[in-house]
């Protein structure tokens, strides 16, 4: 008998789902895109549990017919492509005829739509790919889609679910980012009934820029505009001095379409140059508009990448349309900060004294120390590089890291206070506003319990503005602003779970408040570092595991003297 069969086709489209469905935010992404395509200038999506139990998209778009609300969920069924020619003369999201098909597969699903002239719409209900129900029904013009219990009938796709805040925060950017692109259109997300976003249809980019990632940052922000016959490049890129500490900021739209590309990334960083300084990432808003017949966009099963046909011709347009970008604004006479600068906070150590639970500064206390019997032990004979401390230690030379050391004594530190907790509260005397873009507010929020362990107090305004009212004793408010900055880009970027949150802040905040590798330092500073290294716990690694330092022992050079065998 034969063993070859030919697979259902809702078997096909579970298939098919595992590249088009990967999570809730590719549905949120596929329904967006519909909506758009359809030409919505509002659009509302309402989720629950992360998406996990509810999405529902709602547009002001064209509808559908009452027949093709059912073809619609037939694979292969678009209204956007006819020819393979056509793939190459693309103006819409969609072309590949698979999301609606993919997504019913996978979950249980009603669409209602109707069309402004019709006096009724349609209504269907589908559940694991296969039609309920169809129907009339009374619904406002454009369509409602709701998905409920995605990977119900695919329990090994659903395990690989993440928490609800990750699936969360996976949708927050999808809506952030497509808001970003379409700034004519109105969008709303709603999570659990709270409203996570909401930007009314703008006129301008800029205007757009400030409601979703934040009005301070367009301060921080350069305007980018190329245009030759063949392309065009505008948007937006974040000054010398302004770069971040991640990737998370950067949005490229190649016509429209939100994707990420490696070669526009590597020639807006070329461009920067020397303006940018180590482990550091510019931000950039970038859209490009380009010939379709120079862009496949046919080369990713959720559409994130593109392929240019002309590489080269991108990187040298990218980095072009960049340097003429930076090279304007330093021309305007603005002062362009020393990068380095900008970066590294004034160093000031904290002592994590257990027993008295209080620090001290160290200027007010440098007599303090020598009367201390660690100095005698650790003496700093000089700083090598602005980076490394050399130590005469009683076994020996030592080199210790600067910044390794640092990252320790700061992470002691804070470590000790978050188990303090509020005792070590510093009121601001001017609160700190700290406007969040909407991944970062959706993270902080997430984050406020941890936060105010360790001594943060902060109130919440609408439109993702918090205002720090009080922060960790030890956390030096000159540079406050500055460090939390970084901090929150990194750990809302890197999205991680609310269990190893704590442990993340920790580690960030210590990262960002030590000294760093290349900074000059006081011989008092130099000395006072490795007072408080002494004193402080684990001191032998930083809070990542890299030693603080290194010491070549009287032993070992006696034998690299040839003093002894
Ligand atoms: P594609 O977008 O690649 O065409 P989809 O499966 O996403 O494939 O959608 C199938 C078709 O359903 C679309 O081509 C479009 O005609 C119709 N459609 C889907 N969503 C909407 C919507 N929100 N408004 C109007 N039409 C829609
Ligand atoms: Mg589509």
């Amino acid at each position: 008998m034969s063993q070859i069969k030919v697979l259902s086709d809702t078997l096909i489209s579970q298939i098919a789902a595992g590249e088009v469905v990967e999570r809730p935010a590719s549905v949120v992404k596929e329904l967006l895109e519909n909506s758009l395509d359809a030409g919505a200038t509002q659009c509302t999506v309402e989720v629950e549990q992360g998406g996990m139990k509810l999405i529902a998209v709602r547009d002001n778009g064209n509808g559908m017919e009452p027949e093709d609300a059912v073809m619609a969920f037939t694979r292969h069924a678009t209204s956007k492509i006819a020819s393979v020619d056509d793939l190459f003369n693309i103006h819409s999201f969609g072309f590949r005829g698979e999301a609606l098909a993919a997504i019913a597969s996978v979950s249980q699903m009603t669409l209602r739509t109707r069309q402004s002239a019709m006096n009724a719409g349609s209504e269907v209900v589908f559940e694991g790919g296969i039609l309920q129900s169809k129907g009339a029904v009374g619904c406002p013009p454009g369509t409602e889609i709701l998905v409920r219990n995605l990977f119900f009938n695919t329990p090994a796709r659903k395990k690989f679910l993440k928490a609800e805040t990750t699936e969360l925060s996976h949708i927050v950017a999808v809506v952030s980012h497509l808001a970003l692109d379409n700034s004519a259109v109105g969008f709303v997300l709603t999570h659990n009934g709270k409203q996570l976003i909401s930007v009314p249809p703008e006129s301008t980019k800029i205007a757009r820029f400030a409601a979703i990632i934040g009005k301070k940052m367009v301060e921080e922000v350069l305007p980018v505009s190329f245009v030759t016959p063949s392309i065009t490049i505008n948007g937006f890129i974040g000054k010398p001095g302004a770069e971040l500490a991640s990737k998370r900021h950067q949005y490229l739209f190649v016509n429209g379409r939100d994707v990420t590309d490696p070669l526009v990334a590597r020639a807006v960083i070329d461009a920067y140059g020397s303006r940018l300084p180590g482990r550091t990432y510019p931000m950039f808003v970038l859209h490009i508009e380009i010939t379709p017949s120079e862009v496949d966009v046919n080369v990713h099963p959720r559409k994130l990448m593109v392929k240019f046909l002309d590489t080269q011709r991108i990187y040298r347009d990218v980095s072009q349309a960049i340097s003429q970008a930076l090279v304007a604004y330093e021309q305007r006479g603005v002062s362009m900060p020393v990068a380095h600068e900008t970066q590294a906070p004034s160093p000031t150590f904290f002592v994590p004294q257990a027993s008295l639970g209080m620090n001290y500064a160290p200027s007010a206390n440098a007599q303090t120390f020598a009367a201390t019997t660690t100095i005698r032990t650790v003496e700093c004979l000089a700083q090598l590089a602005n980076s490394y401390l050399l130590v005469a230690d009683e076994q020996g030379l030592a080199l210790v890291d600067q910044h390794a050391a640092h990252e320790r004594i700061m992470y002691e530190s804070f470590k000790h206070r978050a188990e303090l907790a509020s005792a070590h509260t510093q009121q601001l005397l001017v609160p700190l506003t700290v406007e969040c873009s909407r991944e970062e507010s959706f993270f902080l929020t997430d984050a406020l319990e941890h936060l105010t362990k360790m001594g943060f107090e902060f109130d919440t305004w609408s439109g993702g503005t918090f205002v720090m009212r009080a922060c960790p004793a030890s956390l030096k408010t000159e540079n406050l602003e500055k460090i939390f900055r970084a901090f929150l880009d990194e750990v809302s970027s890197e999205r991680v779970h609310k269990t190893i949150l704590p442990e993340k802040l920790l580690k960030s905040l210590a990262c960002k408040a030590a000294v760093k590798f290349g900074m000059p330092l006081t011989h008092q500073e130099q000395q006072e570092l490795l007072t408080k290294l002494a004193q402080t716990p684990n001191s032998s690694t930083c809070p990542h595991g890299r030693p603080t330092s290194v010491v070549v022992s009287f032993d070992e050079l006696e034998r690299r003297f040839y003093r002894r065998k």
